[in-house]
């Protein structure tokens, strides 16, 4: 993307992405309690968590390898040893009074994403522990805090300031959550928080020399609210430095209700977080076998799934690509494939299935839709027993009830007629019912073959089978 289509009334946005990815292990980061999501609360909690004296925390080797798989598929640096840092801050939520992070020498540094052919850095990713939550909606009249997040690992993946438009944050956003989910090491799910975003955000005029003074916008949970809150935050720093004014280095939070950003702390009264090397962890050493053993473990990442998708299965690039794009989908493809015509199968996935997905905004595991059941969709139509419009009826029928398609076909008579006896006489009654277009059509007017077709599904409510009504009227009219 040349870099004036994103220039919002001669100003250049810039931007950098802090993104919090949750790690999908059996237990935390530096503790034997369960790493889980949705249970009692204060039920998953070590004493390490709750950070009393005298408890040593243990690293999970699981995040580390997790870590690691990020960097390889970000053709990033791993580093040789790494160093975790204590965090010093004061928040309810922190019973122990800091965060474990790592803060010069994280597991990853200088990988790179590719976003619509655009090359975008991560500066950094990083390990460290989650804090837990505290709940002011539960009682009128205290907040309570449940500590089963406390200690739950976490991949901070730290962009350049590479990002040129609020859209292009999303793109990069969107690419972040495939390779974590194709990785297989979070499930990537923003409205329960296993992904977070931060955004860092500034303008500048393209020939400056500078980037400007930004603002963070925190903990936006939604692709949409990072477009709207970015592209709030532009307006604002616009608006601010074109009245001659100067944007402070702040941090900001986003109202989605109000869909604006608002200030929750400026640089005077930014934390000083004393950060140090935790005394309680050793450096850790990644050796090069240990790498290459994390490597030989790692899952088939998007461009290679696309690839094989293309020799195997003889798809064209952008039918893979948008396939792939999802790892769930392209996992479905490949058993609807086993029994159903792949091209067709490929057709609806892409076409009506991802319709209904983005109408309804969720994600292929939360809907209805199996795979086996799909694929006898699809091979209902390559048989004849339905045409593809009915195909469409039904498919709207599975997704609301999940119904077997061989049931709602028979339930509700649904079979394509495919007799030519009973089609030849259905179109008797109708050439007879319009005698006066036949004369038209035999006196050259051909576009009424359309009409006579038209006229022959509407009788049968769409069922007769459009291929050979169209070889009898032909026959019937010639
Ligand atoms: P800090 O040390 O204060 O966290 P960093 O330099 O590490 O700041 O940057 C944090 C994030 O802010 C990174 O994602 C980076 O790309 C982004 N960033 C830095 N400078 C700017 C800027 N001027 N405009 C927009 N984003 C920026
Ligand atoms: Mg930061």
């Amino acid at each position: 993307m040349a870099q004036n289509d994103t220039l919002i009334k001669g100003w250049q946005p810039v931007i950098g992405l802090e993104v919090h990815v949750q790690l999908m292990t059996n237990t935390k980061l530096f503790s034997p309690a369960k790493n889980q999501f949705g249970e009692d609360a204060n039920t998953l909690v070590d004493l390490i968590d709750l950070g009393l004296p005298g408890v040593l925390p243990v690293l999970n080797e699981g995040a580390m390898k997790q870590g690691i798989k990020f960097g390889l598929a970000t053709n990033a640096k791993i580093a040789e040893t790494m160093i975790f840092d204590r965090k010093n801050y004061f928040y309810p939520d922190l019973p122990k009074g800091y965060q474990i992070t790592q803060l010069h020498y994280p597991i990853v540094r200088d990988g790179v994403v590719e976003v619509n052919g655009k090359k975008i850095r991560i500066h950094q990713a990083h390990l460290e522990e989650d804090a837990g939550k505290s709940i002011h909606d539960k009682y009128d009249d205290k907040s309570v805090i449940d500590l089963n997040r406390s200690g739950v690992p976490l991949l901070e993946i730290v962009s350049e300031p590479d990002i040129r438009s609020a859209s292009e944050a999303v793109e990069y956003l969107k690419k972040i959550h495939q390779i974590i989910t194709y990785l297989d090491i979070s499930d990537g799910n923003m409205s329960q928080g296993s992904m977070r975003c931060d955004a860092n955000v500034s303008i500048m005029k393209p020939e400056d020399k500078e980037f400007g003074t930004r603002a963070e916008i925190k903990n936006i949970n939604s692709f949409k609210f990072v477009e709207k809150a970015i592209n709030f935050e532009i307006r604002r720093q616009i608006k601010i430095l074109e009245a001659n004014g100067a944007v402070e280095q702040e941090t900001r939070l986003y109202d989605s209700i109000k869909d604006e950003t608002r200030s929750m702390r400026t640089k005077e009264f930014a934390n000083d977080y004393r950060y140090f090397p935790c005394p309680d962890l050793v450096p850790t050493n990644i050796s090069e076998e240990f790498i290459e053993s994390v490597r030989k473990d790692m899952d088939e990442l998007p461009e290679e799934k696309q690839e094989r998708f293309m020799s195997t299965y003889n798809l064209n690039e952008y039918d893979a690509g948008v396939i792939c794009a999802d790892k769930q989908i392209a996992n479905f493809f490949e058993e609807v494939v086993k029994d159903a015509d792949i091209q067709l199968a490929a057709k609806w996935i892409i076409g009506d299935l991802n319709a209904l997905l983005n109408k309804h905004d969720i994600c292929l595991d939360e809907s209805k839709i199996d795979a086996a059941n799909f694929s006898e969709l699809i091979q209902k139509i390559t048989d004849n027993t339905i045409s593809g419009k009915i195909a469409k009826e039904v498919l709207e029928e599975i997704w609301i009830t999940g119904t077997k398609v061989t049931e709602v076909i028979d339930s509700k008579g649904m079979q394509q007629i495919s007799d030519e006896g009973e089609l030849e006489n259905i179109i008797e009654t109708i050439l007879n019912e319009n005698n006066n277009q036949v004369i038209a059509y035999k006196s050259g007017k051909d576009k009424l073959f359309g009409f006579f077709v038209g006229q022959v599904m509407k009788a049968t409510q769409g069922k007769a089978n459009p291929g050979l009504v169209n070889e009898l009227l032909k026959k019937r009219l010639s």
